[in-house]
């Protein structure tokens, strides 16, 4: 276990611990509505949730004008090569989802990733053709900075519920972020993937080799990230890639 995997592994207990702690002094809420709640989301927050509605674009589930049902979105078109097999996602990244999000993210509430996982596993059995198909689950690695000063990677607590749901292993080292990224939201698509390319490599590739694999994010915002991930496994010989996340912007 090397230096940034220890101290990371330390401060995650401490904010466990503290978790915990806050847990045992004062009833559990939602942290959305503050409403007492057996979690940390309530089921009436919960159902608040936009869902994605059809018509989908069928490779990156964005939602697309009644003209281009059933055909890829202009992104998508405009991506020689696709290594990335399809991306899918229950709700769009807007309303309370994105407020529960951005407490996974910012606010250090790691409770919100375990409740929002469980329910993507529960999403997924609607796909029963990726059950019986993928063989191994990355979460989309954050860099070792990052992840140190978040004090975890919410892709992967989202990745653990989702392979007890789906029960596929977990490769949780699998993938790393090597280098560290900017926001690419607003650049141009050939300026995103230049932003992207390289970050990530592919740590054991005996473990990726002819695999079907599904990677877990928390939000699907250009797809460059997936894109770029999913290039990096085929390269290390997975057979498929799938993606699968909370939200699609
Ligand atoms: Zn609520
Ligand atoms: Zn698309």
């Amino acid at each position: 276990m090397n230096a940034e995997k220890r101290s990371d592994d330390h401060s995650s207990l401490i904010r466990d611990a503290w978790e915990g702690l806050l847990d045992f002094t004062f009833p559990r809420v939602c942290v959305l509505c503050r409403e007492s709640c057996d979690d940390a989301l309530c089921s009436k927050c919960f159902s608040s949730f936009p869902k994605l509605t059809p018509p989908l674009c069928p490779r990156c589930s964005r939602m697309v004008s009644n003209e281009l049902q059933g055909s890829l979105c202009s992104d998508c078109r405009a991506i020689k090569n696709p290594q990335l097999h399809c991306a899918i996602a229950p709700w769009g990244y807007d309303g309370e989802i994105k407020t529960a999000i951005h407490h996974l993210k910012f606010d250090g509430r790691k409770r919100v990733g375990e409740v929002l996982g469980k329910s993507l596993g529960e999403y997924l059995k609607k796909y029963p053709h990726l059950k019986r198909n993928v063989q191994l689950i990355i979460p989309v690695p954050l860099h070792w900075l990052r992840r140190w000063e978040r004090g975890y990677n919410q892709s992967e607590i989202l990745a653990r519920h989702v392979s007890l749901s789906m029960e596929v292993p977990l490769g949780i080292d699998a993938l790393i972020r090597k280098r560290l990224t900017h926001a690419s939201y607003k650049l141009h698509i050939e300026e995103r993937r230049r932003n992207m390319s390289g970050a990530f490599e592919v740590r054991d590739a005996e473990a990726i080799r002819g695999k079907v694999v599904m990677l877990v994010d928390d939000i699907i915002t250009t797809m460059t990230t997936l894109e770029e991930c999913a290039k990096v496994l085929k390269n290390a010989g997975a057979k498929r890639v799938y993606a699968v996340a909370l939200a699609r912007d």
